[in-house]
């Protein structure tokens, strides 16, 4: 009996409905050759949604949601709701909420830079001859930006300002075992980021690491410094598997790995919700990393790899099909390794082929 899956679909602004119309022919064909399907509610999101009815996250869209196992997304933004209350701004009324309201609370952004890229990437080539692949797994909704009391008061004459760090060690195990599970189903080494010689939310965060890793005997887990891993992953990316960390160093190590992996039109992102019960499979929004792109939206020559390499997470992380997200990820490398190039990848060698959206997934479905 064929599998069946529903998804929400909102492909939001500038480049997303391009790359998400391309990713949705990969989907097609994926499941046509791996025996499921997948029913699909396509909603308005971000600046589309504003324009259709005043809000970026209607209540249609957010009922589409709640009925999916799982949320493709595309990007939302541009100029011309730039000048919009904060509040209804594409992403601040409808990123935030959706990682709200579904409680998303890992963000797994991977950093692949493919053999053949490595000219894109700023490491010096030498660094990096075999490329590397590294996954970070962000804790998203606890830490510094969200903690109890911030704010800003007249002490002494003067005005001062604070913010808190605060981890439950349930929110630390949580995000943790999500980290383990990820590196056992990779290279099995898992490096866990804090800055325990100083902050004692980072001391929780080790001792909690410690006592997480007996249950995954089979990944070695090590400990770095923030500060030192951010000078590693520009020295040696090729070291790091799966790196684990807080909210705030993870926004900014997440983002330096975005930038050395090269290209953001290369880079699929996960954001991860509770399991669903009796599953190792979590609720999840996935998404490129970067965002909609309006200096080359409407041009059909966004490259749409971050687009079907987050449906290919979706598959793995919320649908079960990892057979599928496997047959993704390895026709998006030879895609790659055959030469297909779009601008963001292109370096102007003769040998490469370059081709437009529409053409790259063609050239990925017809390596599936
Ligand atoms: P951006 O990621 O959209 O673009 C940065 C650069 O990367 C641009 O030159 C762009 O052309 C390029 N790029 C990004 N994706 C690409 C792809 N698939 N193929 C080829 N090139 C690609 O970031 P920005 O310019 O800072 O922001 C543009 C808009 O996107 C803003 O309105 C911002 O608020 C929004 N944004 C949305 C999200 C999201 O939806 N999650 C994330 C970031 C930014």
């Amino acid at each position: 009996m064929s599998r069946t899956h529903c998804i929400a679909i909102l492909a939001g602004d500038g480049i997303g409905p391009e790359v998400m119309t391309q990713t949705l022919r990969v989907l097609d064909a994926v499941e046509a050759s791996h025996g499921f399907t997948t029913e699909r509610s396509e909603r308005l999101v971000g600046g589309a949604a504003i324009d259709d009815g005043g809000h970026p996250l209607p209540p249609a869209t957010v009922e589409a949601c709640e009925k999916s196992d799982a949320i493709l997304f595309g990007s939302v933004g541009g100029p011309k709701w730039e000048s919009l209350p904060p509040d209804i701004q594409p992403e601040r009324g409808a990123l935030l909420p959706l990682r709200k309201r579904f409680g998303l609370f890992a963000n797994l952004r991977p950093g692949v830079c493919l053999p053949s890229l490595t000219h894109a990437s700023p490491v010096k080539g030498e660094l990096i001859p075999n490329g590397f692949d590294v996954l970070c797994v962000r804790e998203l909704t606890g830490g510094v930006y969200f903690g109890t009391p911030k704010g800003r008061e007249e002490r002494d004459g003067e005005t001062v300002a604070f913010d808190t760090m605060v981890y439950k060690k349930s929110e630390i195990e949580r995000i943790l075992r999500v980290a383990f599970t990820a590196a056992m189903g990779r290279g099995k080494k898992l490096v866990s980021v804090d800055k325990a010689n100083v902050l004692a939310s980072s001391v929780l965060w080790r001792e909690t690491a410690l006592e997480i890793a007996n249950e995954f005997p089979e990944v070695e887990l090590s400990h770095l410094y923030v500060d030192n891993a951010a000078m590693q992953l520009v020295r040696r990316p090729d070291s790091f598997d799966v790196l684990v960390t807080e909210n705030l160093f993870g926004d900014i190590l997440s983002d330096e790995m975005a930038m050395i992996s090269g290209s953001l039109g290369m880079l699929p992102s996960a954001s991860l919700g509770a399991k669903k019960e009796g599953t190792d499979l979590y609720f999840g929004m996935y998404e490129p990393s970067g965002g909609s792109a309006p200096d080359i939206a409407g041009q059909g020559v966004a490259n749409p790899i971050a687009q079907i390499l987050s449906a290919s997470m979706m598959l793995r992380y919320s649908l079960g099909e990892s057979e599928a997200a496997d047959a993704i990820d390895a026709a998006v490398a030879k895609t790659i390794d055959d030469g297909f190039r779009t601008g963001d990848i292109a370096t102007g060698d003769p040998s490469e082929t370059r081709v437009g959206t529409e053409a790259m997934a063609g050239a990925v479905i017809a390596r599936l």
